[in-house]
């Protein structure tokens, strides 16, 4: 991309106060430019409030070196970005690296020849080392520095950090559509007004495609809901994450212990189904007995925005200089923000990039379906 002019007098615009949003917005505050953010709801509650909060793709052999790489440079910021958080703002997004416990022998096997260095491969009686007295059997593998974070934690952390770095948050306000002339854009209308801005950053998850659609750009990020359950156990019952084949449990630190997650291509429905909730509780049984004692306290669905390959839009658009996307992060979300959001930051202030931006542009061909199923 070539390098941008950023004017001062204009503000920044960011649409979308999810994680993607929320980390974009704190990169260029923190740059040192003036940067509003436009949310149609309420910041922090979609998406990114609905996620498990695993700071790992589930599956990473299967995703293109393109996602890895984002991953791997997440996963670097994410300590320091959370303790600076919770110094900052007194909220803590709760980073635990409980480590996570795969109960799938064909999966692990597919782990092993993948990465071996991440993994120790357990056979039944090492189980219960890392899992004393849960009823686990078979054999297994063993991720020990594979994170968590407490998504709706980090949400409100980001937002109040956001407000200490002077950033505008505008929460009720819907974004319409952009005003460009001489193709760079000069803003955007919300709830019906004009805008005036440098840069308008779309980060605006599983509803990006809509807001693109009318000015030239077809990508194909659409909305995959994902169902949890939350199923509260005294603190301390279940320490390590474990994933089964594609469900799996997340325990934090007060004893809830999230179960998810469903895979569903509805398009923009959000609702819970008994469905769902039935298929959550039976695999938390099976992979770990003892919870059946226990109560299920929230059910809850979120809306991904898929992408082919899970592989995120991160660019400007080809036509509209200045107006830029940072989107389709589909299950990874949570992981691939802050390196997500740190390139975009170095793309609009022309700052000099540690990842190659080439896999991420508007107009890639991608070599998967628009459907990303294959991602489970
Ligand atoms: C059940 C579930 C479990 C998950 N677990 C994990 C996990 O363990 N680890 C992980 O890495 N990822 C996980 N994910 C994926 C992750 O949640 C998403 O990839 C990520 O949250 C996407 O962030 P986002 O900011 O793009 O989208 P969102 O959080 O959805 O934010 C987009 C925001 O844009 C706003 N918006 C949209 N249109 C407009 C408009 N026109 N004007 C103004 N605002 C607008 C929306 O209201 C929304 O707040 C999970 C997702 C689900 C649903």
């Amino acid at each position: 991309m070539e390098r941008m002019h950023v004017a001062r007098t204009r503000p920044i615009v960011v649409v979308g106060g999810g994680i993607i949003g929320l980390l974009t917005a704190r990169e260029l505050a923190m740059a040192g430019h003036e940067v509003c953010l436009f949310e149609q709801g309420a910041v922090g509650r979609e998406a990114s409030w609905a996620a498990g909060g695993i700071l790992s793709p589930l599956h990473p052999w299967r995703y293109p070196d393109a996602v890895t790489r984002l991953a791997q440079a997440s996963v670097a910021l994410y300590p320091a970005l959370c303790s600076g958080l919770a110094a900052a703002t007194g909220i803590d997004p709760e980073w635990l690296p409980s480590g996570l416990l795969r109960l799938d022998l064909e999966e692990a096997q597919a782990a092993m020849s993948w990465a071996g260095r991440f993994g120790v491969p357990l056979e039944s009686r090492d189980l219960a080392d890392v899992c004393p007295g849960r009823g686990l059997s078979g054999p297994g593998l063993w991720m020990p520095d594979i994170a968590q974070v407490r998504s709706p934690r980090l949400m409100q952390a980001l937002a109040a950090a956001l407000r200490s770095l002077k950033v505008t948050i505008h929460e009720q306000a819907s974004v319409e559509g952009f005003t460009h002339a001489r193709e760079r854009v000069t803003g955007l209308v919300a709830n019906g007004e004009m805008v005036a801005a440098s840069r308008v950053v779309v980060c605006a998850g599983a509803w990006s495609q809509p807001l693109l659609a009318r000015y030239g750009l077809a990508l194909p990020v659409r909305p995959m809901r994902g169902q949890m359950i939350v199923i509260q156990t005294p603190p301390g019952l279940l320490r390590p994450m474990i994933l089964s084949a594609t469900r799996y449990l997340v325990p934090r630190r007060d004893g809830a212990v999230l179960v998810g997650s469903t895979m569903e291509d509805v398009g923009f429905v959000k609702e819970t189904t008994d469905a769902g909730r039935e298929d959550l509780l039976k695999a938390a049984h099976a992979i770990m007995p003892g919870l059946s004692a226990h109560p299920v306290t929230h059910h809850w669905a979120g809306l991904r925005p898929s992408s082919p390959e899970g592989i995120p839009y991160i660019g400007e658009h080809p036509e509209i200089r200045g107006l830029v996307v940072n989107t389709g992060h589909f299950r990874n979300g949570i992981v691939l923000a802050p390196a997500s959001a740190r390139l975009a930051a170095d793309l609009i202030l022309g700052r000099d990039s540690t990842l190659d931006p080439a896999p991420y542009t508007l107009d890639r061909v991608s070599a998967g379906g628009a459907d990303g199923t294959v991602l489970k």
